[in-house]
């Protein structure tokens, strides 16, 4: 039987480097799968629908939520957000690691639905240095960078709900880090329980002429 695959939930402060370390990942290493939300949001430039999101009306994701086609969803900032729930399976259910990033509504309301899944939050080594890499990137007023480090405020607060915290100061570390925490849960006793309970019946079976 093959082993079901980890599903990784994975969150951070704007200018975690989040995106780029899952970009990362899925270059590197070929077991991961990155999910596609579904938002209402308009796209921006750049952004290609199917690849960045699914762009959807109003009326189509409610339509999603009411038929249950999403693992988790919320509103953020005026606009629904949500993972669709059939891929996730699928991958899942073909021994593929499925990475959602998302914020941490829908990290724990995932966490209900699937209580294996894997909590990762990423975050910068100091609250000085996440001012510097949003000035830094050079696409936000200063106003702006303010309410996102007092969002990072609100945040901070419920990282300890998250299994693990990787901090992001050299980039290749936290790639390696993040990498090898998913590794490490593979081994968790609460992800082998099928295993631990062919051996018990095992040791039954051997026994029992004994
Ligand atoms: P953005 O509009 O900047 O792409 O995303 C806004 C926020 O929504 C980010 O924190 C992003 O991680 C989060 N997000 C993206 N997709 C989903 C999703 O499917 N579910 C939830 N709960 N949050 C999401």
């Amino acid at each position: 039987m093959k082993n079901k695959g980890v599903l990784i939930v994975i969150s951070g402060f704007a200018g975690s480097g989040k995106g780029t370390i899952t970009k990362e990942l899925l270059n590197r290493y070929d077991n991961y799968r990155l999910s596609v939300s579904a938002t209402t949001r308009n796209p921006r430039p750049q952004e290609v629908d199917g690849k960045d999101y699914f762009f959807v009306t109003r009326e189509e994701f409610e339509e999603m939520i009411a038929k249950e086609e999403l693992l988790e969803y919320t509103e953020y900032v005026g606009n629904y957000y949500g993972t669709p729930k059939k891929y996730v399976e699928q991958m899942l259910s073909e021994g593929k690691d499925v990475i959602l990033e998302i914020e941490y509504i829908g990290a724990f309301n995932a966490k209900k639905a699937f209580p294996e899944a894997v909590l990762i939050f990423i975050t910068p080594p100091s609250v000085k240095e996440v001012y510097n890499r949003l000035k830094g990137r050079n696409t936000e007023s200063e106003d702006v960078i303010i309410k996102r480090i007092k969002r990072g405020q609100e945040e901070a607060e419920i990282i300890d709900k998250y299994d693990y915290v990787i901090v992001n100061d050299d980039v290749e570390t936290a790639i390696l880090d993040i990498h090898n925490t998913i590794q490490c849960s593979k081994c968790s006793s609460v992800r082998n329980g099928d295993f631990v309970n062919k051996l018990k019946n095992e040791f039954d079976e051997f026994l029992k002429n004994y």
